[in-house]
């Protein structure tokens, strides 16, 4: 297959490039660089079926030659990175993601959508399942990046029902590891980083509200599957073992073995309290559930962070 990834600069982006490559795919990645890095793609050059655009796709996504497959990436992710890029995230969410969608119908090629979590907002329904239509506020800070990867699934379903485009859309739940920029603001990269430099661990709020982490090689075995599949979804992909803020920074300490004490700052606005992905669908669409437990991912994570990336053929799977 010939396959266009957008924000495949970024980390989920170059992992998924990578995987595809791995098992032979052509890939196209698109990128402007807002928040990803040409370091994450500079390996990827020695594959001669990997081409690489410097494009903004809220403006064109534009790729010469067929595809089979557009997998839209593009778009901050970080709540440091969106809440700095406001009109940038509304941007690629709408119109970044109407130009990823004219070019997989131009194409008769399957679309895959990187939504998020975050269409559930501050959940009222715990833990959260698909038919679940969330809890968002329109006009906080958040909203920026919510109510944009709502609109991108509304417009992504809208093409599929249009224009009969092959539409497949993932709900992406907090991923970490390998390549995350260090300083991108996000809770396992700061802990980690901050038990490495021996700095207070920022713990916002009272710590209590909870996350569940899915280590960045299970999410894209879960994102390849979905691209292989023909099903609409939404899906959720993430891993339901659901833990506070407060027990993710005791278990960074236990594993850097760093003695940084816990600072608590005050809780952003709208921060979610709670998120933990009921992955049935998953299971039974994509034969898809995460295989790596939080302690192993974030062990290899700090020591990727170390510059001792663990030898785990991390995407050795494809
Ligand atoms: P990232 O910031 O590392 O990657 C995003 C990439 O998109 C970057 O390389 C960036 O430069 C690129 N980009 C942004 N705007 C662009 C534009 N207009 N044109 C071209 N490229 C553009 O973030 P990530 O964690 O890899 O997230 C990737 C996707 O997955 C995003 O769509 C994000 O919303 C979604 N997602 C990620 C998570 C997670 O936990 N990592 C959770 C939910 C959803
Ligand atoms: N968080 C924290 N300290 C940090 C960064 C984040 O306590 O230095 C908290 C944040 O308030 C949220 C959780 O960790 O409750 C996850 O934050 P992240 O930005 O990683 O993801 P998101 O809020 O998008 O789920």
């Amino acid at each position: 297959m010939r396959i266009a990834v957008t924000g495949g600069g970024g980390f989920l982006g170059s992992h998924l490039c990578e995987a595809l490559l791995r098992r032979g795919d052509a890939v196209v990645c698109l990128d402007n660089f807002s928040t990803g890095r040409p370091e994450n793609i500079a390996h990827l050059r020695k594959f001669p079926a990997f081409e690489f655009i410097h494009s903004d796709v809220s403006v064109a996504a534009d790729v010469p030659g067929p595809l089979d497959a557009v997998a839209h990436l593009a778009s901050p992710a970080s709540p440091p990175d969106y809440l700095r890029l406001p009109l940038e995230t509304l941007a690629v969410g709408s119109r970044g993601t109407e130009n990823a969608l004219e070019l997989a119908r131009r194409n008769h090629a399957r679309f895959l959508l990187a939504s998020t979590s975050e269409v559930y907002g501050d959940p009222l329904v715990h833990p959260q399942e698909e038919e679940y239509w969330g809890n968002v506020n329109p006009v906080g800070p958040r909203s920026v990046y919510d109510e944009a990867k709502r609109y991108a699934e509304a417009v992504s379903l809208a093409y599929h029902r249009s224009h009969g485009v092959d539409v497949g859309i993932i709900r992406i739940f907090n991923t970490y590891g390998p390549r995350m920029r260090p300083h991108d603001g996000r809770v396992v990269t700061s802990f980690i980083n901050q038990a490495l430099g021996g700095e207070p661990l920022t713990v916002y709020g009272d710590g209590k509200q909870t996350r569940s982490f899915c280590y960045v090689s299970d999410l894209i075995r879960g994102l390849v599957a979905m691209l292989d599949a023909s099903v609409t979804g939404p899906i959720n992909l993430g891993n339901p073992d659901e833990w506070t803020v407060s027990e993710l920074a005791q278990l960074v300490l236990e594993i850097t073995g760093s003695d940084s004490e816990i600072q608590y700052h005050p809780l952003p606005t709208d921060d979610p309290t709670r998120r933990r992905p009921v992955i049935t669908r998953a299971r039974e669409h994509l034969g898809w559930y995460p295989e790596v437990s939080v302690a192993d991912g974030v062990h290899r994570t700090v020591e990727w962070f170390r510059g001792r990336p663990h030898d785990d053929g991390l995407l050795a799977a494809f």
